[in-house]
């Protein structure tokens, strides 16, 4: 039972905040009319359905029906209990709680002590760094990687003296070392625990430090980095480097670009990328992701080249698609990290971050090129691995997606439907009819004589006529045919390209049953007309319907882009459609 003075404590803070401001530090807000509109944080959602009345100082959702004041968002948000909210909001309202359990006021006082000492700590090795000859060897670092004082000063980076110089210092101010030893400052001998290192302050998305990591300027240091334990202010995975410096620019950008490195922030902020950040010593977690969601939809995820980071791209990719955030996917090529690359750029660093950005796949067109790396598309086997690879990286997203999925990797990769469909258990689950004619290849059978296709007419006069091919290939790519014919285009074009026009009578017994079914039938009984002539228009034909096909796909997409009020994607799009109908519009002229 709340005493008669919490009331008044619960009165008296709730005539202090303001909830609008209280909810747009987690969700993005839009005035309409009078009220605040934004996507609920206690529900999944694409729209809006999470109202906040300012005037009511209430919220209420449309989608999960929650309601209620600006303690029960706080309840909710953070997790705690009522007086776990009154507690957080008070001391945003600077109200002093009378009636707070002892411990319950030791944990407040000692979180408080805890953010003040590191606050501190970061001051005094920014002062050391900048001010004192001491800070050579940090300044020295800084230099080596290009880090210019303005840039490092917006981080607040530091270093860190030899021996007790911190302890030193809480001496001379009078403040508790035990404080700073809980704040994981300093080791239990009283050293240091970041001595000679250049330290940079983690802060939360409000620029409070909560933590430091360190990076050490000796050569003979078999620790490169370390970091600040885990201590009650900072849980690792929680926060997100960088984001207090770039969320304005965010915002301004409607995308994050997200790094793995600290430096690789510093650097990009410095030379102009601002809206860059960092998951900061872990691998992504759903918390940072979560917490990045509040700030934009979209992230642009660039990790280092190596195995490592290319796995962590397609793991984060996952993560944020969990939380209906797009992602794209840049690979920084001929250097480790983003770091690197930038500072590799030198004076053009703008200009090819520009291109990196603007090369950047889909974060599920990156995986699908992961899936496909190494992998030989016109061999059956590889076909085959290749298909399963997708199929496994599909069924990681959420289901919702999956069957736009399915066929997009169709297309990319001409793999027949029931290829790419689920699992054979996955789909008793789903109750989906089992795929009967799968090759052992593990293309679908092809329905030979059946009706006549473009594509089926070009196959048949390429099996009579090999030597076309001269000139098919320079008109189309394997790409643009229709999965169910780029499989036997690929492996006859293949073989015209090993054998000459012989090759194919020698290499036809090692195609699957159902190609060389087809090719046999193609020389007992020729289509009508098989001239050069003719292949080049089915050729162009073939073109052209692939060209209308993503035409419309591009319209689709612009549509949902549309709805998004996503104006960046929405004018890119315009541009690929217009684009792509000029040319459309081309060729039926001429053809
Ligand atoms: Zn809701």
């Amino acid at each position: 039972m709340p005493t008669p003075s919490s009331d008044d404590a619960f009165a008296e803070v709730k005539a202090k905040v303001d909830l609008v401001k209280v909810v747009q530090e987690h969700v993005r807000l839009t005035k309409r009319n009078k009220d605040f509109w934004g996507l609920c944080p206690f529900h999944q959602e694409d729209s809006p359905s999470f109202k906040v009345n300012p005037q009511m100082q209430s919220w209420y959702c449309f989608g999960c029906e929650r309601s209620g004041d600006v303690f029960t968002f706080v309840e909710l948000i953070e997790k705690t209990d009522k007086r776990g909210a009154l507690q957080l909001l008070a001391e945003r309202a600077g109200v002093e709680l009378k009636k707070l359990s002892p411990e319950q006021k030791e944990r407040s006082d000692s979180r408080k002590r805890m953010l003040a000492m590191l606050k501190l700590a970061a001051q005094f090795y920014e002062y050391v760094l900048w001010s004192t000859p001491a800070g050579e060897p940090g300044r020295r670092l800084l230099a080596s990687r290009l880090v210019k004082e303005e840039t490092a000063r917006r981080f607040q980076i530091g270093y860190a003296p030899a021996g007790r110089g911190f302890a030193e210092y809480l001496r001379a101010k009078k403040r508790s070392l035990a404080d700073a030893q809980e704040a994981g400052l300093l080791r239990r001998d009283g050293t240091d625990f970041f001595a000679e290192r250049v330290v940079i302050p983690i802060r939360d998305e409000r620029g409070q430090p909560l933590a430091f990591t360190a990076r050490t300027v000796r050569q003979d240091e078999q620790r490169k980095y370390i970091n600040s334990p885990e201590t009650p202010a900072y849980v690792k995975g929680r926060v997100i480097f960088g984001l207090d410096l770039a969320r304005d620019e965010i915002a301004r950008q409607g995308h994050a670009v997200l790094m793995e490195g600290q430096f690789d922030v510093i650097t990009a902020h410095g030379l102009g990328i601002q809206n860059a950040v960092a998951s900061s010593g872990t691998a992504l977690t759903d918390d940072q992701v979560r917490l990045l969601k509040r700030f934009t939809d979209e992230l642009l995820l660039v990790f280092d080249a190596d195995r490592a980071g290319r796995q962590a791209a397609q793991k984060a990719v996952l993560l944020a698609a969990g939380h209906q955030m797009r992602t794209r996917v840049a690979t920084v090529e001929g250097a480790k990290d983003p770091d690197e690359f930038l500072r590799a750029a030198g004076p053009d660093a703008t200009k090819r971050w520009e291109e990196l950005a603007a090369r950047a796949p889909s974060g599920f067109e990156f995986g699908m090129e992961e899936a496909a790396a190494g992998l030989n598309l016109s061999n059956a086997n590889h076909v085959e691995l290749a298909a399963r690879r997708l199929r496994e990286w599909i069924a990681q997203f959420p289901t919702a997606l999956q069957e736009e999925y399915r066929e997009r990797a169709k297309r990319w990769m001409g793999v027949s439907g029931h290829l790419l469909a689920a699992e054979p258990d996955e789909r008793r689950n789903s109750g989906r009819p089992n795929a009967s004619k799968v090759g052992k290849n593990g293309l679908e059978t092809l329905p030979v004589g059946k009706k006549m296709t473009v594509g089926r007419y070009l196959l048949q006069l390429l099996a009579v006529r090999p030597v076309a091919f001269d000139r098919v290939r320079t008109k189309i790519t394997p790409d643009e045919l229709d999965e169910e014919d780029r499989g036997i285009y690929v492996r006859m074009l293949e073989t015209y390209e090993r054998g000459g026009v012989f090759g194919l009578e020698k290499e036809l017994a090692g195609y699957p049953a159902e190609e060389q079914d087809l090719i046999r039938r193609a020389w007992a009984a020729p289509p009508p007309n098989v001239d050069e002539e003719v292949a080049v228009e089915l050729a162009e034909r073939i073109r052209l319907d692939h060209m209308k096909g993503r035409h419309s796909g591009i319209i689709r997409e612009l549509s949902e882009a549309e709805r998004g009020k996503d104006s960046e994607r929405v004018a890119r799009l315009e541009g690929e459609a217009r684009e792509l109908a000029r040319a459309i519009a081309d060729m039926e002229r001429r053809g």
